[in-house]
């Protein structure tokens, strides 16, 4: 086997364990194991059928493998010589790491944007974009459900960005968990999110999990990725956000999860509901 094809090979396999056995994961524990105490924080009161399931995963193997050769073109753009990854880890110092790592989210979430926010205008969906939305009620398996061109998209960001800076594999291994961990939580179903949050300054940087549901759920507005603040300053942040995301962040208090607490207190928001 040649060095490109382990690359794509180990790159591959990698991503999509990963991803499989944490979307499974999350899934058992959230629908089926502790379902019931999970059913308090569900977003959309209903729960996705088994089809659902199987689509976003078929997607998601395709996805993996857009993924794994984007693993190899930085590699390989990495032997030509013509990025800048670098496998010193001591050359430029921690700090430099931690700034690399910032800007790299920050750039990660304008490209989302960005690049989301065109696929939603009527010449783009239906080849870049029809396939994420065809879950409303969207699960963890839906992370990577995408079409092969909106994969593409996302792919070529971290190839991109290493033509910017200087930039240690490591790096982007602590970028891909935490943009992976982000990416779970927004399509978990489950506002996860403390009551205060919604009270607090963090709510006007940060999305959440109610934000990316209801874009699946109305498919327009709150296009943003792990940032709302691209939504909150073009205007496109939707109207009704604030509310829900007070509601859905309201069942995370510690009085309203405590056992014992009256049926009535518990359900304002989020009433009991049985499987779709
Ligand atoms: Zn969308
Ligand atoms: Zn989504």
């Amino acid at each position: 086997m040649s060095q490109s094809t382990a690359v794509l090979v180990i790159n591959t396999v990698s991503i999509l364990t990963w991803y499989l056995v944490l979307c499974g994961i999350i899934w058992w524990v959230t629908h089926h194991w502790r379902r019931e105490q999970w059913s308090l924080r569900k977003i959309i009161q209903r729960y996705p059928r088994g089809g659902q399931i199987l689509r976003e995963i078929a997607f998601s193997v395709l996805s993996s493998l857009i993924f794994g050769c984007a693993c190899l073109l930085l590699w390989w753009c990495g032997q030509q010589g013509w990025n800048q990854l670098h496998w010193d880890f001591h050359r430029y110092g921690l700090a430099w790491h931690l700034v690399c790592l910032v800007v790299t989210f920050f750039l990660w979430d304008a490209w989302f944007y960005w690049t989301h926010r065109a696929m939603h205008s009527r010449r783009l969906f239906r080849l870049f974009h029809r396939t994420h939305h065809q879950s409303p009620n969207p699960t963890p398996f839906t992370a990577y459900s995408l079409d092969p061109l909106e994969a593409l998209t996302y792919a070529v960001f971290l190839p991109l960005v290493s033509f910017l800076y200087p930039i240690h594999p490591a790096v982007y291994a602590a970028f891909m968990a935490t943009q992976f961990g982000v990416n779970l939580m927004i399509h978990s179903g489950f506002e996860l999110f403390p009551g205060k949050f919604a009270e607090s300054r963090w709510n006007w940087l940060l999305s959440s999990a109610t934000s990316h549901v209801m874009h699946h759920q109305y498919g327009s507005g709150n296009y943003g990725f792990c940032f709302q603040f691209w939504d909150r300053l073009m205007g496109t942040c939707h109207p009704d956000y604030d509310t829900k995301l007070a509601q859905n962040c309201r069942v995370n208090t510690v009085e309203t999860l405590l056992p014992g607490q009256p049926e009535s207190e518990m359900t304002d928001a989020h009433p009991r509901h049985s499987s779709a």
